[in-house]
């Protein structure tokens, strides 16, 4: 099981939010993933599919965890379909470390919908970068 290094995964709040220590809106869960109202949502559904276990990011997956992906990828589709979204259109997104703006370092899937999204996949700025190399 991957840990963080600052972050050990008994203060994880998605952890927390897994193992019911913290509260949340739970859309579906199972033994293997819990999925859940973002407590700030980007669009009107905003549903975070988290796995149980602590992996910290997607670039810390191992191919144990192969099959875990898959059935979190497909339960964003199934979520999309019974949040009556999937006719119109949704986004599933995995922010990754630092500059991919993942804040939570616990894995999660976004499933954002119910509206149109915006063509920009979150581009880089100019002012971004140098700030970033400061
Ligand atoms: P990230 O930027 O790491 O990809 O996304 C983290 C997401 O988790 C954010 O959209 C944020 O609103 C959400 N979030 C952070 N803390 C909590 C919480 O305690 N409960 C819920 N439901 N969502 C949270
Ligand atoms: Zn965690």
């Amino acid at each position: 099981m991957s840990r963080p290094k600052k972050q050990p995964a008994k203060d994880c709040i998605f952890c927390q939010i897994a193992t019911g220590k913290l509260p949340a809106s739970k859309r579906f869960e199972d033994r293997d993933m819990v999925a859940f109202d973002d407590i700030h949502p980007h669009a009107p559904i905003h549903v975070l599919v988290i796995p149980k276990k602590h992996i910290t990011s997607l670039a810390d997956v191992t191919p144990k965890d192969k099959e875990l992906m898959g059935k979190m990828l497909y339960r964003c589709k199934e979520l999309a379909r019974q949040l009556n979204i999937a006719d119109s259109g949704y986004r599933v997104t995995v922010n990754v470390g630092k500059w991919g703006g993942q804040v939570v370092p616990h894995l999660h899937f976004h499933l954002l919908g119910g509206a149109p999204l915006t063509e920009r996949l979150s581009l880089y700025t100019e002012a971004a970068v140098l700030l970033a190399k400061e």
